[in-house]
């Protein structure tokens, strides 16, 4: 492990952490050359899990993947990376909890909408118009018009 501040090669542990989730080790390393300290973190390599997708298909699940398709949706909306990042914690962490090591892309898509949902309906309704690939214009105004009745009852219930 090389030393950031001179390069050297050669250091000692002077302590090493394990996280509470018991899936990252941090370790505090202290160079032999600069005596300087710095951190490294070690995580356990997890078995990946693998989307089905609908032809039966098989890929690796990817946080890249899944972050893109929420990015494009909240384009210009007023939602932080740091909103999304956590959305995708919270989605692998569910995923790994389950423990089942294939899940089919539908679910992931629901997934996602939902969470969407909850955030803001401008990115919903954008990232469920290309998911659900609305047939024509008419699926994607009835999905409208559930999404605004379900508002005007939420206003209603505030009100
Ligand atoms: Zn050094």
């Amino acid at each position: 492990m090389k030393c950031p501040f001179c390069g050297e090669l050669d250091n000692k542990v002077i302590d090493s952490r394990l996280s509470k989730d018991g899936t990252v080790i941090r370790r505090r390393r202290e160079c032999l050359a600069c005596t300087r300290r710095f951190t490294t973190y070690e995580h356990i390599e997890e078995i990946p899990i693998m989307i089905v997708k609908k032809d039966g298909r098989r890929e690796p699940f990817y946080r890249e993947k899944v972050r893109a398709g929420m990015q494009r949706a909240c384009e210009k909306r007023n939602i932080s990376m740091n909103v999304i990042e956590e959305c995708i914690d919270e989605l692998e962490r569910d995923l790994r909890e389950s423990g089942k090591k294939e899940i089919p892309s539908s679910r992931l898509g629901e997934w996602v909408m939902d969470a969407l949902h909850r955030m803001d309906d401008v990115a919903y309704v954008r990232f469920a118009s290309v998911y659900r690939e609305f047939k024509d214009v008419n699926d994607f105004v009835s999905e409208l018009k559930r999404l605004l009745s379900a508002e005007k009852e939420q206003a209603g219930v505030k009100g």
